[in-house]
């Protein structure tokens, strides 16, 4: 089958939007999105097509109907956060740091915030408690925007939340139909 192009070179395939089933198709096909990170550092293939496609797919999804970001991630934190956070709750920055956050457990001079099992310390159901003071990290994910981040360097983590983040699962969906990419030929066995 070829590729079919939109205006702005955009392919769009039907927008998976459940979790449950984001997770199940992203599981099934996870060899093959390693493989198809493979095929695109082989290729030299430019990570703007998959940022418009993002873009697009993310119009149709509603986050607040899925918030596995908010349950998944560690969100680093740093001063800027921390004050924004405080003036937005009326704290000081001080008793932000002492309830909401913890060392990194990477980088001992960095906090991240709390999390339980089931999520963010700020989440509520699947609101953030927060939302308009929420970490840049939290603004920036899923790291698709237009120009900002390289797709080469953040293939490994598209992979994996293609099992976990809607947005990113059918933008790579997309992006292997736009690069003609052809699963059955390209996939190698895993380790
Ligand atoms: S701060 Fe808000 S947006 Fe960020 S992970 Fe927590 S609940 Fe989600
Ligand atoms: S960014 Fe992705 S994982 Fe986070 S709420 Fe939106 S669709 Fe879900």
């Amino acid at each position: 089958m070829g590729c079919i192009r939109g205006r702005a070179g955009v392919f769009l395939a039907v927008v998976v939007t459940d979790s449950a089933e984001v997770f199940r198709l992203g599981t099934s096909k996870a060899k093959e999105n390693l493989a198809f990170r493979r095929y695109l550092s082989a290729h030299h293939v430019g990570d703007k097509p998959f940022q418009l496609i993002a873009s697009e797919i993310q119009k149709h999804i509603d986050c607040t109907a899925c918030a596995s970001c908010c349950r998944q991630s560690v969100v680093s934190v740093n001063r800027e956060d921390i004050e924004n956070i405080a003036s937005h709750l009326g704290a000081t920055p001080d008793t932000v740091t002492r309830l909401f956050t913890v060392p990194d457990p990477d980088a001992s001079t960095l906090q991240v915030l709390r999390s339980s099992r089931e999520g963010c310390v700020f989440l509520e159901g699947n609101r953030c408690r927060i939302y308009e003071a929420r970490p840049k990290a939290c603004r920036d994910f899923p790291h698709v925007a237009v120009g900002t981040h390289s797709l080469g360097g953040r293939l490994s983590s598209h992979a994996r939340w293609a099992t976990l983040c809607p947005i990113i699962y059918n933008a790579l969906e997309s992006y292997k139909h736009v690069t003609c990419y052809n699963a059955h030929s390209d996939h190698e066995p895993g380790p």
